[in-house]
């Protein structure tokens, strides 16, 4: 793996030349919040941000899209998919393996999603280690952050006044080649090893996951989950903003008169009374409390049923801290956990 130092301020010229090749989306300032969006110059982005309030799997897994048109005699049209090649920047490690763990579920397996992974092809990844540390975040006791261990086409690290620029790929092979610094030292990587451990240092939030899916399992009939489906407020937020949450649904709309129609798919929540809705009204999640026991559940719990042990051996929830951050009934899944730990 290759390594270069770049001084802070060449990464204008360095995004200036990327913006040749790629259309650029980074973390820019909304208000009080920050939102991953198009830029094209270094400045328009806060490599100093937080979080963000959709993570970026809102690239690859658009909240709603078309999967094809049709028409009654038979007619098909399937969407072009754009061919213009993506670079996100800056994106943090929690972020990044929420990434790594959609890829389980949509590019490989018996049936991947052509324009997941093809979204994925076209779309570099910048990376960025984390020396600060949100109020929210817990991504180390995950084993997701602060700094990634891989799954980038650049890794940058802040080794204040210059950026350590590391190389996770062909492609990121290429991106060194445009940036003007010099090659990295043992010492550049040994001031990243302090920067990721001072970062450590900064966490306030920590989970305990020993034994965890044998905890939730035991704890299904847990009078907590009535406690906060009294809370709960059914809104969706925790999950559009989960960096791995990904189920959808598909709907057909017909247009007048009933001769053509479009069937797109769009972002679907197991907090939603509709999500658990069956055949003749039935609904197998009805209360608020059995459906937030299954996000919470799903995200850190019972993780040995699910597809994402199985395929990668980790929990669904990468510790980004965005469901706590976001809920506006003050709903925290670290909490919940101290308590069916009794503490
Ligand atoms: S469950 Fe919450 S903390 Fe975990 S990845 Fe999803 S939004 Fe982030
Ligand atoms: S954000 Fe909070 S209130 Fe809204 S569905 Fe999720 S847990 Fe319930």
């Amino acid at each position: 793996m290759r390594g270069m130092v770049v001084p802070k301020d060449s990464l204008g010229e360095l995004v200036s030349k990327l913006s040749d090749r790629y259309k650029i989306f980074g973390p820019k300032r909304k208000g009080t919040e920050w939102i991953f969006g198009e830029v094209e110059s270094a400045d328009e982005m806060d490599l100093r941000y937080s979080t963000t309030i959709l993570p970026p799997r809102k690239f690859f897994l658009p909240t709603s899209e078309r999967l094809f048109s049709f028409r009654m005699d038979g007619r098909v049209e399937e969407p072009e998919e754009p061919d213009i090649p993506a670079l996100i920047f800056g994106i943090h490690s929690c972020d990044l393996n929420a990434l790594l763990l959609l890829d389980a579920v949509f590019s490989s397996g018996q049936f991947p999603l052509p324009s997941y992974v093809k979204r994925r092809e076209r779309t570099a990844l910048v990376a960025l280690t984390c020396t600060e540390v949100g109020d929210h975040c817990f991504c180390e006791s995950m084993g997701t952050g602060p700094s990634p261990a891989g799954g980038y086409d650049v890794l940058l690290t802040d080794l204040e006044g210059e950026y350590l620029m590391e190389s996770g790929s062909r492609r990121g092979d290429e991106i060194l080649a445009l940036a003007r610094g010099r090659e990295a030292s043992k010492g550049d990587f040994d001031r990243k090893a302090e920067a990721i451990e001072r970062a450590k240092s900064k966490f306030k939030r920590r989970v305990d996951l020993r034994d965890i899916d044998e905890l939730f399992l035991k704890n299904l009939d847990n009078p907590i989950w009535e406690r906060l489906g009294e809370k709960d407020l059914a809104c969706g937020l925790c999950v559009n903003s989960c960096p791995t949450c990904f189920c959808f649904d598909v709907r057909d709309k017909l247009d007048f008169p009933m001769d053509s129609g479009v069937r797109y798919k769009e972002w679907d929540a197991c907090v939603l009374l509709e999500f658990s809705q069956v055949a003749l009204g039935g609904n197998f999640r009805r209360d608020r409390s059995a459906r937030i026991r299954q996000f919470i559940g799903h995200n850190l719990g019972w993780g040995g049923a699910s597809q994402f042990r199985e395929f990668r051996g980790k929990a669904k929830c990468v510790g980004c801290g965005r469901c706590i951050r976001y809920c506006p009934a003050g709903i925290d899944l670290t909490e919940v956990l101290k308590e069916l730990r009794g503490a």
